[in-house]
């Protein structure tokens, strides 16, 4: 089946978009439907590939709401372990559509989870229609390290059969919940099956702190002695990278997210150094965290504080160009986060991902949004808009959102309450 769109509008020129077999057969000013093609005339609505969500727990979108006033440990230890160790499939499959959901609604096409239950996340990412890398969380400070491999192995292995859309990716939490043995073990498995490694790194100062402290080293020089910094590594946050790290990270080619919104709600007094980053050559991807610390899963809205607090931190307004911001949220600067899918190579600009034999995940933007329109779109997009002006959501060439309906959400919103419900977490009124 395929899926043409014609009417479009591609940095200034109408142009018509053909997908077949979730790829991008054709686009430009020639394109047209061909007989047989499901058909979306787009009206003159502006074309963006659709975004990439760098680094979620999508659902923890079931705990949105809950306890989020607490310092970190206090919401963790009271609020969120408690209900956690209580979660079953269904729980993590309502609140995996919830948030997918809600990226549908806010353009994102693909996203990097770490949760609890990650075969019923997949579960809910294929019903969904998005694309993800999903990993299960390893901890070990309880001394459940065999426990942990075994599970690991069961879930990537699991993980793997599940369809085109889903990749599978191990996720040790952090170098602080995680032993050296076990990190290590982790180096060696992915290495071994070419997974990817997804992983929170340098969040807090303590977190340096702690490890400078244990292992005489920060953080990045100590994954990358335990053989974890590659080019399938995935670190989110690195608040606290210096010059050094960024440096070592570069060359390994492996990838930061930036999470500017769960940053500033739990208070962590910094950003990612994006422009010390940038210049070292690491390749910068764009994440909400999850509902529970965000609390929103709307990137385009996130990245308008990304571009702020860089902004605001530098001194300087210069420091993240409104093309360059809108790249880093699509995945362009950062091939992993994308999958390798072509091209290769880090883009320039959001559009160039759009591009024959690409996959065909782009957005339709409201033509009549109050919020785009006057200004340049890229510098609208960030400091204008929300996910609110996206009208179409088309992944794999699928439409998940057509005129912002998407199919079937009333019953994922009661299902997710009903499942709070039963988690005892629902606060009324
Ligand atoms: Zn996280």
């Amino acid at each position: 089946m395929a899926l043409t769109v014609t009417g479009a509008l591609l940095d200034g020129e109408v142009v018509g978009v053909r997908c077949v077999d979730g790829l991008i057969a054709a686009i430009g000013a020639g394109v047209a439907t061909q007989p047989g093609d499901e058909a979306i005339d787009a009206g003159g609505a502006p074309l963006v590939p659709a975004l990439v969500n760098g680094h979620t727990h999508a659902a923890m979108t079931l705990f949105r709401g809950y306890g989020g006033d607490l310092p970190l440990m206090r919401w963790l230890e009271e609020k969120i372990w408690p209900v956690e160790a209580k979660l079953d499939d269904e729980d993590v499959y309502w609140g995996a559509r919830l948030a997918c959901a809600e990226m549908i609604r806010g353009g994102t096409a693909r996203f990097w989870d770490m949760y609890w239950h990650p075969l019923a996340t997949a579960r809910a990412v294929e019903d969904a229609g998005l694309r993800a890398h999903v990993g299960g969380p390893l901890f070990d400070v309880d001394g459940r390290t065999a426990e942990m491999q075994a599970q690991t192995l069961a879930d990537t292995e699991a993980l793997a059969g599940c369809g085109p859309t889903i990749a599978a990716s191990i996720a040790p939490h952090s170098i602080y919940m995680v032993s050296e043995a076990l990190l290590r073990w982790v180096g060696e498995r992915a290495t071994e099956r070419g997974l990817a490694i997804h992983l929170h790194l340098s969040e807090t100062e303590k977190e340096v702190a702690d490890c400078l402290a244990a292992h005489g080293v920060r953080p990045a020089i100590y994954l990358d002695r335990l053989g974890l910094l590659g080019e399938r590594t995935v670190l989110a946050h690195g608040v606290w990278l210096d010059q050094e790290e960024l440096e070592l990270i570069a060359a390994r080619g492996a990838t930061v997210v930036a999470n500017p919104v769960a940053n500033m709600k739990l208070a962590v007094g910094g950003v990612m150094p994006y422009r010390a980053a940038r210049d070292a050559g690491v390749a910068v991807g764009l994440g909400t965290d999850g509902a529970g610390s965000n609390d929103s899963l709307d990137l385009l809205s996130d990245l308008k504080l990304f571009a702020l607090s860089q902004r605001h931190a530098a001194g300087d307004p210069t420091v993240l160009p409104a093309a360059e911001a809108l790249a880093i949220a699509a995945g362009a600067r950062a091939p992993l986060l994308r999958d390798g899918a072509a091209p290769a190579t880090p883009s320039e600009t959001a559009a160039e991902l759009l591009v024959r034999g690409a996959p065909a995940d782009f957005l339709l933007l409201r033509g009549d949004s109050p919020a785009l329109g006057l200004g340049e779109l890229a510098s609208d997009l960030v400091y204008a808009a929300s996910g609110a002006v996206v009208d179409t959501t088309v992944v794999a060439g699928r439409v998940l959102m057509r005129g912002g309906v998407v199919e079937g959400e009333a019953e994922i919103v009661a299902r997710a309450a009903e499942r709070a419900d039963r988690l005892g977490i629902r606060v009324d009124g």
